[in-house]
């Protein structure tokens, strides 16, 4: 007889360890007991070594769906005589154990969902331990039903018996409900009446007749309403004040999704997974109609996802028809969380609630991932993936907070090899989002037992996610490290593929601030985590307006056409500005005021944008762009790159851009359509990114090439460029796991922290 104390670290909690370590025992007839702590699973065996060594075999061959293990220590301790095994309670302790992602309705939870003879059919709250709520529910750690915001429901004798039943699948389901002693679901009217009558099937019947309603979701309250009835799009969009940008849709399954989009193998894989994202799907143009055009205007995809919880899955069934969910907010407000607080935000914006009192502790937006050859790329990691941790093995000496950037903001606690992001928390505009910033940080310091030691940022001194790592910084004594913006895009897609070699990064975003000063966007860095040198760029031009560019794109069709010796007032776009206005800004970027220098990859987009026809101000960000990416996305031809020439300037290379300016006003001119241009210059960029980084690597520089940055969301940027790339011999690295947008700037902060680190500790 020998006895052994087995800790396994990783995703263990939520996920029916305990139950498949007791499964495991009897198997092996061993005795001895299983509990969580703080630090994951705490397992002491003991029987005859072979049978030991069988079930450690076992362990880590066989774990639960859910599970993730990443580390398995055993130590030898002294025999009990133990025969039985038992399941223990949990101990409180410190260190960072794991809480799961909240995860779709399983197969199993379906069935019974849907079988009228189960006692739970129809039961809006079914989950088991292979799925339901996790992040979004969890109060504190040890993951356990008294921590979670399930505390107030007592269960009833039968969930109770699932409950503490080993060979049940809901054994020790933290969540586990029934339509006796689980949440309640109740429809209520804008003034907080509530309606007679099932509330899913009056919500059903309401979203079918042209209703906006709110339905509070997993991580919050969404809008939703029907997908094939313009009037009812339209009236959501004027309420929410939400102008053009694309709406999600949530389908029954995938063939539904396969009626108006095209889903490609991978695509259907993601839209299954347990994250559930919304997965950005080409539109199929021999299937419009089907959708009403409102929901995505002029946009190359649609946005769709699958239900994820079965409150989804009954409304989705009951409605019968694709249904808008959009997140529950004005336009760039973080999503409605809380009931009062969503019931006063969105009175004006939908005809009715459907509600429940199950609490959300943790807002977590819906995830993106947009479906292209190659491998989809994240566009929102968020709900269903956090707090997972990140696969990058940072070697971080010391426990780090992250804090990202302003807009798509995401933060990240690090220790050891393990990073945490945290969900989607939107733009850090309007002060109600910097509190939520504060508030979700503290939160995932408590629940992962973190406190960091240093803080890091952005080196842009108004984004509010710098504000506030710099005030924390100096009321709590801790230090802080500002990294520069590409710098960090250029780290996060070198740590997301573990690589430590030098790589060229080639960093297309809208702006960031520059080491000079002025502002990034169109970057080429070589180097690594622990320093980056700015090899080449596009060519700087002026912005006037600053910010308010990005706004109104025709600001940079003015700059461009301007710098590239164009007259901006013969492109009609232009001539609609009033002369005197344009001649302040004439002055204005002559004398620098108000005009600062942009290499900026999203202000080009948006100048090419206007230039092919683009009209308006861009109602969310990156709208002329992903205007421009649509029309490309038409043309009929396969096209030639407008020229581009790359030139030698101030210590480093630069990408002449006047030449694709000319060669897109000289189409427009010559009545060519917007998708023959828009074509021509996404084929410009991807060949001037590709001789840019031929020439670093003629001059000494690497033969790996790292592309981050917003731009790469774009699928036909992304997939030219990658092409060119590899035809000229390149290693190519791309984001899979984090966004190439600002979300995933926090990881790359994380991974400079890191080296920063190891480099104080060698001095
Ligand atoms: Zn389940
Ligand atoms: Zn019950
Ligand atoms: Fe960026």
């Amino acid at each position: 007889m020998q006895r052994r104390a087995i800790a396994v670290r990783g995703l263990v909690q939520g996920v029916g360890f305990r139950p498949f370590v007791h499964a495991l025992a009897a198997r092996y007839a061993l005795g001895g007991f299983v509990r969580n702590d703080a630090a994951g699973v705490h397992i002491e065996v003991e029987g005859p070594p072979p049978d030991l060594d069988s079930f450690l075999d076992a362990l880590r061959r066989e774990p639960p769906p859910l599970a993730r293990i990443e580390e398995v220590q055993t130590a030898a301790a002294s025999v009990r005589g133990e025969a039985t095994f038992r399941i223990v309670p949990s101990r409180a302790g410190s260190g960072a154990a794991e809480v799961g992602a909240d995860t779709a309705t399983c197969a199993a939870c379906l069935r019974e969902l849907r079988d009228p003879h189960d006692r739970r059919y129809r039961h809006p709250f079914i989950n088991c331990t292979d799925c339901g709520p996790r992040l979004t529910v969890v109060t504190g750690v040890p993951y356990d039903r008294e921590r979670t915001t399930m505390a107030p429901f007592p269960m009833c004798a039968a969930c109770r018996a699932e409950y503490e039943d080993p060979r049940s699948r809901r054994f020790h389901a933290q969540p586990i409900a029934c339509a006796d002693c689980g949440p309640r679901l109740r429809i209520t009217d804008a003034a907080g009446r509530v309606a007679d009558g099932d509330p899913l099937r009056e919500a059903a019947a309401a979203l079918r007749a042209g209703a906006v309603v709110a339905v509070k979701g997993l991580g919050g309250y969404h809008l939703a309403c029907d997908a094939t009835n313009p009037a009812a799009v339209a009236t959501l969009r004027r309420r929410k004040h939400r102008d053009r940008k694309p709406l999600a849709v949530l389908v029954r399954d995938v063939e539904a999704a396969a009626a108006f989009a095209t889903v490609s193998e991978e695509a259907r894989r993601w839209l299954e997974s347990g994250a559930r994202p919304i997965v950005l799907l080409p539109k199929r143009r021999a299937a419009a109609g089907v959708l009403a055009e409102e929901v995505a205007p002029e946009a190359a995809d649609w946005g769709v996802l699958l239900p994820y919880t079965p409150l989804h899955h009954l409304l989705a069934t009951d409605v019968g028809r694709p249904l808008v969910l959009t997140s529950g907010n004005r336009t760039d407000e973080p999503i409605a969380v809380d009931d009062g607080e969503a019931r006063a935000r969105l009175a004006g914006i939908a005809d009715l609630f459907l509600a429940h009192d199950r609490a959300i502790h943790v807002r977590a937006e819906d995830s993106v991932w947009r479906a292209r050859d190659g491998g989809a790329v994240p566009v929102r990691r968020s709900r269903g993936f956090a707090p997972r941790p990140v696969g990058a093995r940072l070697g971080l000496e010391q426990t780090v907070l992250a804090v990202g950037g302003h807009l798509k903001a995401v933060f990240a606690l690090g220790e050891g090899d393990r990073a945490w992001l945290s969900p989607h928390l939107g733009d850090l505009d309007d002060a109600g989002a910097a509190d939520g910033f504060a508030r979700d940080v503290l939160h995932h310091e408590r629940l992962f037992g973190l406190r960091p030691a240093l803080l890091v940022h952005d080196l842009h001194p108004d984004y509010a996610s710098t504000r506030y790592a710099l005030a924390r910084a100096a009321r709590e004594g801790l230090p802080t490290l500002g990294v520069q913006h590409h710098h960090a895009h250029l780290a996060s897609v070198l740590a997301e593929n573990g690589t430590e070699a030098p790589a060229t990064g080639v960093l297309l975003d809208g702006a960031g601030l520059g080491l000079d000063g002025t502002v990034w966007g169109g970057e080429f860095l070589v180097g690594d985590a622990s320093r980056a040198v700015r090899a080449a760029s596009l060519r700087p031009v002026a912005l006037p307006g600053g910010d308010a560019a990005a706004r109104e794109p025709w600001r940079s069709a003015f700059a461009h056409l301007l710098d590239a010796g164009e007259d901006p007032a013969g492109h009609p776009a232009i001539a609609a500005v009033p002369a005197s206005h344009r001649s302040v800004l004439v002055t204005a970027i002559e004398r620098g005021v108000n005009a600062p220098l942009a290499s900026s990859a999203g202000r080009l987009f948006d100048a090419v944008a206007v230039i092919a026809g683009f009209r308006g101000p861009a109602t969310y960000e990156g709208e002329a762009a992903c205007w421009l990416e649509a029309r490309a996305a038409e043309a009929s031809d396969a096209g030639e790159p407008y020229p581009f020439a790359l030139a030698a300037g101030d210590g480093r290379h630069v990408v002449d851009t006047r030449p694709i300016v000319q060669g897109a006003l000289s189409d427009a001119r010559g009545g060519r359509p917007a998708a023959a241009i828009a074509r021509r210059f996404h084929l410009a960029l991807a060949a001037a990114v590709a001789a840019t980084c031929r020439a670093l690597r003629g001059g000494g520089g690497p033969g790996t090439a790292a592309l981050s940055g917003g731009c790469f969301v774009n699928r036909i940027l992304a997939t030219e460029v990658e092409a060119r790339l590899e035809a000229d011999g390149f290693r190519v690295l791309r984001h899979r796991q984090v966004p190439p947008n600002d979300g995933g700037l926090a990881l790359g902060q994380l991974a400079v922290a890191a080296a920063h680190l190891r480099a104080a500790k060698g001095r």
